[in-house]
């Protein structure tokens, strides 16, 4: 949206201008990566429903974009803008996200056009209901086919639908809870996949500050204590990020800038706080109590200076025409495509480090991914060991003291307990998130062409994706 209305490429052409410039830096053919820069297939279904006695029809999509390995994998939105371009955008940066953070699945996306503010929710209910079973009607909805989850507009209650419905139509289907992710966890859904994408956001800007010659580049030093920070959009993904890194790493968070406007306060602002007034007054940040600034026009707030500016909301909203003000030492892609190619250039040029989307929001597909394992499993993670793994502890500890050395009750509590399925979530998150910024900068060290951690991230998608296909028997 963003870069339509600043007169730019769409963005689909923004993502595939990235796509170009990584590849440039390989050795491909060029069949093969116009090939995979392509997407393969797009459903465009209209459909109606009855709301207050009239018929209304509703337009929607799902996109995929590749699928080397299936099933193939992506969020469906629901919002007054989306269109096909965006759908097609969208499901081509699953493709490359899955595959960079070695995540088994083809890219996906879909999209239902509509502005949820103007139904009721047992409206909501039937339209969606209705979207799925058009999906699943067309093969676009299956645990082995194409796995949808939250997106813009949309989370576990829509999911919950999605899976109800498709048991309906699938009764035999033993796996049937595996054809949607971030279901609520009463409905075989994971523990901690809705905080997931901004938890992957935070172990992402971990990982960045424990590399000194990477932190040194953004012009900074130490880790997140103290970085002035601000954060474009309070949805889930701006909500679970902030939080986290106010409450766990002792960041300052010096404005959130939200659909009605912005709040700006060097001296911090309480997360939470921002988020219980925004659920009371069903509204943004308009009208927050306190002593922080509000600004009416929120994207003028994009160009304060800070350490750390993360765009938490939609595509497009640093480009050709505000690139130039932005004064953040990093720009952290918490949301898909939040700069445009364009943009990125400028802020490059001008010494911004960007940590790019297709890795930094990966945690959301990556637990989704684990939720996926879980449903095939049929089994909750740490179900089988748990227990066992205590009673092993309990008895190091015993041996320890036994020994004549009392062990702290501190540490008796951490270790004396076995990992509960969030542990686990926990840490393989955090795993996925460091290993794939590892290979990041790696690459971006070694390799002269390479000029950004996106190209970087880019070309090792690319790879991976050639990879497969080269192991289909699809020669590069
Ligand atoms: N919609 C999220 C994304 O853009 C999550 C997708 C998923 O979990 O499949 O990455």
């Amino acid at each position: 949206m963003g870069s339509s209305t600043h007169n730019e490429v769409s963005f689909k052409d923004s993502v595939n201008l990235s796509f170009d410039k990584a590849v440039a830096t390989l050795d491909v053919a060029p069949g093969m990566s116009n090939y995979i820069r392509n997407v393969n297939n797009v459903y465009q279904v209209r459909f109606p429903v009855k709301i207050k006695g009239n018929i209304e029809t509703f337009i929607g999509w799902r996109a995929v974009h590749s699928d080397h390995k299936l099933p193939a994998k992506g969020g469906i939105r629901f919002a007054p803008h989306v269109n096909q371009d965006e759908v097609e955008a969208l499901a081509a940066l699953m493709t490359y996200k899955c595959a960079l953070v070695d995540v088994p699945f083809g890219g996906s996306k879909g999209g239902l056009l509509i502005n949820p503010q103007q139904y009721e929710r047992f409206e909501m209910e039937a339209i969606t209901r209705r979207f799925a079973y058009e999906l699943i009607q067309k093969d676009y909805i299956g645990s082995g086919t194409n796995v949808p989850a939250p997106d813009m507009g949309t989370g576990q209650r829509e999911m919950a639908w999605i899976v109800g419905t498709y048991m309906a139509h699938k009764p035999g289907d033993i796996n049937h809870l595996a054809c949607v992710t971030g279901k609520p966890v009463t409905m075989g859904g994971i523990a901690g996949r809705v905080e997931a994408t901004g938890r992957g956001v935070v172990f992402g800007l971990r990982e960045f500050f424990r590399h000194p010659e990477d932190v040194k580049r953004a012009r900074m030093e130490g880790n997140l204590e103290g970085k002035s920070v601000i954060i474009q959009g309070l949805g889930n993904v701006g909500y679970h990020t902030a939080k986290i890194l106010q409450e766990e790493d002792g960041a300052n968070i010096i404005a959130i800038i939200e659909f009605d406007g912005a709040i700006y306060n060097p001296k911090g602002i309480n997360v939470e706080e921002v988020f219980l007034h925004k659920i009371a007054s069903g509204k943004g940040v308009k009208d927050f109590p306190g002593d922080s600034q509000f600004f009416a026009n929120g994207a003028e707030v994009l160009e304060k200076e800070c350490d750390i500016l993360i765009p938490a909301a939609m595509e497009g909203v640093i480009h050709k025409d505000n690139a130039d003000r932005i004064k953040a030492k990093v720009v952290a892609e918490a949301a898909n495509g939040p700069v445009t190619f364009s943009a990125e250039s400028t802020l490059e040029g001008n010494g911004v480090v960007i940590i790019p989307d297709v890795y930094l929001n990966s945690g959301g597909v990556t637990v989704s991914y684990f939720e996926w394992i879980k449903n095939l499993s049929h089994i909750r993670f740490g179900r089988m060991q748990r227990r066992y793994e205590e009673t092993q502890n309990k008895l190091i500890i015993k041996a320890i003291e036994a020994s004549g050395h009392p062990v702290a009750k501190d540490i008796v509590d951490k270790i004396g307990h076995g990992a509960s399925e969030l542990d686990l979530v926990r840490s393989g998150l955090d795993d996925t998130m460091c290993n794939a910024f590892q290979q990041i900068r790696e690459r971006y060290w070694a390799k002269e062409n390479v000029t950004s951690y996106r190209t970087a991230a880019m070309s090792l998608s690319i790879e991976k994706i050639l990879n497969s296909y080269n192991a289909l028997g699809i020669y590069p």
